[in-house]
């Protein structure tokens, strides 16, 4: 059994927008991830897709688009190089190939977090979505049910 305060569901941009956030306050937490990440753009996009938004609007927390074509629109790999270097500058707890199967409240607001690798299972005081809304009270007490992060 694997304990942490925070499981984070997802290493797409929001779920490693909340792992930075998470860094920031001091909560230990992982990012439990079914493929690799950015999986979505991976694996869910076609190949001449092109994001319809700026390149100078493509920011994660802490994290601006750094290049020389800020008017430009990203391509499906590129987002994929941009959020895969957000997982590395962020040095983000990122457990890949790890499949989230059933979130469940506990007892003292304790929840377990079943998935494919990790037997027999994980133990958080906080799951987090990729939403980014907390579930339960966080170890440091500074957040509240319900706060958003960010
Ligand atoms: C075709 C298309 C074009 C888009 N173009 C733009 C655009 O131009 N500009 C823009 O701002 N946004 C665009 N978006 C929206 C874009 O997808 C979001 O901005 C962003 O990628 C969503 O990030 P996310 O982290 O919420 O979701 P995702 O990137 O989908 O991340 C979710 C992650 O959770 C993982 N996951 C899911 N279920 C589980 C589980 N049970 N266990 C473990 N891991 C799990 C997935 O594998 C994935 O890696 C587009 C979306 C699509 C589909």
């Amino acid at each position: 059994m694997i304990q942490t305060t925070a499981a984070v569901i997802g290493a797409g941009h929001a779920g490693l927008a909340m792992s930075r956030r998470l860094t920031e306050r001091c909560i230990d937490h992982v990012v439990l991830e079914r493929g690799e990440v950015a999986n979505s753009w991976r694996t869910q996009r076609w190949p001449s897709l092109r994001l319809l938004t700026p390149n100078w609007q493509t920011r994660l927390p802490g994290h601006d688009y750094a290049g020389d074509d800020p008017d430009g629109f990203m391509t499906a790999d590129e987002v994929v190089d941009f959020v895969a270097d957000y997982a590395k500058v962020i040095a983000a707890p990122v457990q890949t190939g790890t499949t989230v199967t059933s979130v469940r409240l506990g007892s003292r607001l304790i929840s377990d977090v079943l998935t494919t690798t990790i037997p027999p299972g994980l133990s958080a005081s906080s799951n987090l979505s990729s939403e980014g809304r907390l579930s339960t009270m966080s170890a440091c007490g500074r957040l509240e049910i319900g706060d958003p992060i960010g």
